[in-house]
């Protein structure tokens, strides 16, 4: 990769706690909490292969990537269980979502020849995959057997 791994990006998430819209850098390190009210947030956000690393791999919190295109049924499936798992473990996870198509080289790098393909990353380490689609119950159950225990 020759571009740095830098990016300005942010994303407005809504504070689930007091109702503030919160706008958190996509490359922010540790958890994101509200400037409000300091409730935690949901963390849901996009990585390019331009930024991968600093948003996804530099991550403290345990990463679930989500590879997918536009063109994928299945992956318009695992969705709404990607985002809920945003909500459930807001706090002990980011969730990026990264468009096959766009970035090549991101898909390439974690062997996303089927998609969708979720992945939990720490340190940018696969440490739980799971290919194809899953309702949104098994799919939470899965991230919570990947994720360190809760504090
Ligand atoms: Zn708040």
């Amino acid at each position: 990769m020759t571009q740095a791994s830098q990016t300005s990006r942010s994303d407005l998430v809504g504070c689930p706690h007091c109702g503030k819209r919160n706008r958190i850098s996509a490359a922010a390190r540790g958890v994101a909490r509200c400037g409000s009210c300091r409730g935690l947030l949901p963390w849901l956000t996009e990585a390019t292969d331009a930024d991968f690393d600093a948003v996804a791999v530099q991550s403290s919190l345990p990463v679930l990537l989500d590879l997918w295109a536009p063109w994928c049924g299945p992956c318009r499936m695992v969705a709404p269980g990607v985002e809920r798992a945003a909500q459930q473990f807001a706090g002990r996870l980011k969730v990026v979502k990264v468009n096959v198509d766009h970035s090549p080289n991101t898909a390439a790098r974690y062997q996303a020849q089927s998609i969708p393909l979720l992945l939990v990353l720490q340190d940018g380490e696969v440490v739980a995959r799971q290919l194809g689609a899953v309702p949104p119950d098994a799919l939470l159950r899965w991230v919570e057997g990947a994720l360190p225990p809760a504090k």
